[in-house]
């Protein structure tokens, strides 16, 4: 599906053009100018001065820190940071003895390549929402490429018809260094206050982000110090780890971290680009721009996949765990269904066995609820069974019991590690809190909906005898129906089933354990 873009660059014409500022949109711009240029002066004297001097023509990081601070900021800002940016650090760069007229040709340059970098980048509010953007290693190779070839572009004809320097080298003095603290320094700023950055230095995750980060700084150190043997093919795979063990933020971490060594140990001429020959058609360290600047794109896309596999398995996670609840529980009554109760009734009864405890069972079911639906209708039916199953599942207390839809109109209570005596007291409550709902039967004797229970308990010894504990709580269900509904029952396990299950006639030939409860009061 095609989606319309929401800022389409005629829009932005239209709003420059009819942009009409007021005192408070000056104050505000005028406020962000001094900022950034207060800060960009500070950070341009710092970086030129610090140890650093030479190797800031192999990777310029302050152009990726730039557009990752547009991103994350509303485009009608861009226009006020960009100025303060650029006068901070074009006043930095006069302390150096630059021509103010150079400095400002430059400077324009500079603005150029930041804001068309930003403006091909999608903004920045999240890291797993920026990453996931359409297209976004496009885009961010868009970026890379564009912004710095641009300006390389405006900078090289600067240069060449200023200083006379030759046209490609100071294109590629210009524009590649810049690519390349681009592609370093931006991921990592834009992951810097992210959640993600914060979890790999909580407690859990600790040893394993210093682990990685270790293993990719050693290697690195090796890579490009060892200068007789070319150990450069390593440092794709070693970059793959990390961005596997760390995931996008931690791998940008790493990333600033190897590219800062590589180009330490190569300014002093070790590693593999140390001894670069002289008459190649390219420079040692453009040579080693071009390489890193590759390795960064190629590492983008495989960043991408390896947090998409993370996300997809989450979810999926997510989705079997969502399942897994919904297949355990009843569509209409939204309570346990009767597989679940199958399952818990199994690990119950073993329980038991082990345990040498009692295990209750209980069948609970609506009286008269055909006459209800053939009085009320299906619906109304429904909604009834809801309430019932509502009110029962209220009555469990303790975590362990268990209330289930059984099927149609009835349900069964299981009670763990509870005697005949405890589960009387359980399901009379129950008994009790139905009819005390008061909803409607004119076809019940009590004119309100009532349920009648059977409930046995016994201790189990075998592992087989599930089915019996279910026939005498039927059988004493049978027997609330036949003495005449709204009752409790129990046939104990020492009574028995007798001649047959639904035979309770003659009760004085047994020992009978009923216990009748009354009827209404
Ligand atoms: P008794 O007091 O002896 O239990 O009589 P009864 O009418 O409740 O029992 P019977 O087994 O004859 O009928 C059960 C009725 O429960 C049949 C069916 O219409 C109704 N029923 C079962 N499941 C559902 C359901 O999911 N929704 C609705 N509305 N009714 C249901
Ligand atoms: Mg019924
Ligand atoms: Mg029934």
């Amino acid at each position: 599906m095609h989606t319309r873009r929401r800022h389409p660059p005629v829009l932005y014409i239209k709003q420059i053009v009819h942009w009409q500022p007021n005192s408070q949109t000056w104050a505000r711009g005028a406020k962000t100018v001094l900022t950034y240029t207060l800060l960009y002066l500070v950070i341009d004297v710092a970086l030129n001065r610090s140890a650093f001097t030479d190797a800031w023509t192999i990777v310029w990081p302050l152009n990726g820190v730039n557009v990752a601070l547009l991103l994350m900021n509303p485009r009608s800002r861009w226009p006020w940071m960009v100025l303060g940016i650029e006068i901070g650090t074009g006043i930095g760069e006069l302390f150096d003895d630059h021509v103010v007229w150079m400095e400002v040709g430059q400077r324009l340059c500079s603005a150029t390549e930041i804001l068309i970098s930003a403006a091909l980048l999608p903004p920045f509010i999240t890291l797993d929402r920026w990453l996931r953007n359409p297209g976004i290693f496009f885009r961010f190779a868009a970026a890379l490429v564009l912004g710095p070839a641009i300006s390389g572009l405006m900078a090289a004809v600067l240069f060449h018809y200023t200083q006379g320097q030759s046209f490609l080298l100071a294109f590629n003095n210009w524009a590649i260094a810049d690519a390349l603290g681009m592609a370093a320094i931006m991921p990592l700023v834009l992951s810097l206050r992210t959640p993600q950055m914060l979890a790999l230095f909580q407690r859990p995750a600790l040893p394993k982000t210093m682990g990685a980060l270790i293993l990719a700084f050693a290697g690195a150190e090796l890579i490009f110090s060892v200068s007789r043997y070319p150990l450069l093919f390593l440092l794709f795979p070693l970059l793959l780890l990390v961005e596997a063990l760390l995931s996008f933020a931690g791998s940008a971490i790493a990333v600033v971290g190897v590219l800062f060594i590589s180009v330490c140990f190569t300014s002093d001429s070790m590693g593999p680009f140390g001894n670069w020959p002289a008459d190649l058609g390219i420079r040692r360290d453009q040579a080693m721009q071009l390489f890193f600047g590759f390795q960064l794109l190629a590492l983008f896309p495989a960043s991408l996949m390896f947090m998409e596999r993370r996300r997809m398995t989450a979810e999926l996670h997510d989705t079997n765990a969502r399942l897994t609840v919904l297949a355990a529980l009843d569509g209409l009554t939204g309570i346990a269904n009767r597989r679940s109760f199958d399952e818990r009734f199994t690990h119950e009864w073993n329980r038991a066995i082990r345990h040498r405890k009692p295990l209750a069972l209980a069948m609970i079911d609506l009286d008269n609820f055909k006459q209800f639906n053939d009085l009320y209708g299906h619906l109304a039916g429904d909604k009834c069974l809801c309430a019932v199953a509502d009110a029962l599942a209220r009555q469990v207390q303790r975590p362990e019991d268990l209330v289930a839809r059984f099927g149609g109109e009835e349900f069964a209570l299981l009670l763990p590690h509870t005697s005949a005596e405890g589960a009387l007291k359980m399901v009379e409550r129950m008994r009790a809190a139905i009819s005390e709902l008061g909803i409607e039967h004119i076809g019940n004797s009590w004119k309100h909906v009532t349920v009648s229970i059977g409930y046995s308990s016994l201790t189990p010894t075998h592992s087989d005898g599930q089915p019996r504990l279910i026939q005498l709580a039927d059988a004493a269900l049978y027997r609330a129906k036949s003495d005449g509904r709204n009752r409790v029952e129990t046939i104990s396990s020492v009574e028995g089933l007798g001649a047959t299950s639904h035979d309770f006639g003659s009760t004085t030939s047994r020992n009978r354990t009923v216990r009748i409860l009354g009827r209404e009061r």
